[in-house]
């Protein structure tokens, strides 16, 4: 890439196949980029090998090769950049890092206990916060999970469909796991790093991952990564009933035998122009010449019809 071409990613995590969802993700980000005449890049985000599966990995690139969804480069697979990670951990995020050893159920008995003597308020910071016990336990690194700090100040970022955003990283997400016991790596650590690392410069993702941003923004700060310039944060793809479509509710894995129709439905639910039927390639150049974030600007969510 020259300097200054834009670079996007597709990120996925291959814990089920593509549903109309991650479509639409993958579809967005792949147009939009080619409409700033930047690249594409695709990483596979499998670092959790409970859940992760090869045979979805495979899935995912027979699909988006068949719906013309050419990505640039060579994928990346998070599962062998573990040692860059640990490396990361070791060295620049080192004094942010810190050994724990409170367990998931000793946690869930004090955030209990704290729920029963406080009055409830809706506007208190997320209480499920990790409350620092071990902060300056000093604890093998090795031995434990390894948590991060996150900074306790607001920090802001311009989100190119959802506006502008501010968020205490501490307050929302308190120190998160940076890499657990067993050695897995937080996914959005890994994304941060890579995303840094691939000199990314356009970041377009699902609203679910907006809680995530400013933990992003902040670990890339502390490695000393190149900042994203421009983030874009998709409405989520639901069902009639309002309900978010994903793996966890079991959302139909597409089928590419129609590509044609997929990527018409897909632009559609994009509230973009309406482009002619002909093949992948010629679909996603006309999606690409006529492509526009501002029918999705403040949305959140992309109710799909009743059938
Ligand atoms: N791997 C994440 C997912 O599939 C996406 C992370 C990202 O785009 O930053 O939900």
């Amino acid at each position: 890439p020259t300097p200054s071409q834009p670079i996007g990613r597709f990120a996925p995590s291959p814990t089920g196949e593509l549903h109309l969802g991650s479509l639409t993700t993958a579809l967005a980000s792949f147009c939009h980029i080619k409409s700033l005449g930047g690249q594409w890049l695709l990483r596979i985000e499998d670092t959790d090998i409970e859940r992760c599966d090869q045979q979805f990995t495979e899935q995912i690139l027979i699909d988006l090769e068949a719906l013309g969804l050419h990505w640039d480069g060579d994928i990346i697979y998070q599962s062998e950049r573990i040692d860059i990670y640990n490396d990361y951990l070791n060295s620049a995020l080192h004094s942010l890092t810190y050994g724990c050893q409170c367990s998931r159920k000793g946690l869930e008995q004090y955030w209990a206990k704290e729920e029963q003597s406080q009055i409830h308020n809706e506007n208190q910071p997320n209480r499920k916060r990790y409350p620092r016990c071990c902060v300056a336990a000093d604890l093998d690194r090795q031995q434990h999970k390894l948590r991060i700090q996150l900074p306790d100040y607001k920090i802001g970022f311009n989100d190119g469909i959802q506006g502008m955003q501010w968020d205490n990283p501490q307050q929302t997400l308190g120190d998160m796991v940076a890499r657990r016991q067993d050695g897995m790596i937080n996914y959005i650590l890994a994304a941060s790093l890579d995303d840094g690392l691939q000199q990314v410069t356009h970041i377009m993702r699902g609203l679910d991952i907006l809680p995530m941003t400013t933990a992003q923004i902040s670990i890339m700060n502390a490695a000393h990564l190149p900042a994203i310039d421009h983030w874009y944060h998709l409405p989520l793809i639901c069902n009639p009933d309002g309900q978010k479509l994903s793996k966890q509710n079991l959302a139909q894995p597409i089928d590419t035998r129609n590509t044609s129709q997929l990527i018409a439905h897909a632009l559609k639910l994009l509230q973009q122009p309406v482009v002619d039927r002909d093949t992948p390639e010629n679909m996603l150049k006309q999606a690409i010449a006529q492509w526009d974030n501002t029918p999705l600007q403040n949305q959140q969510q992309l109710n799909l019809p009743n059938l």
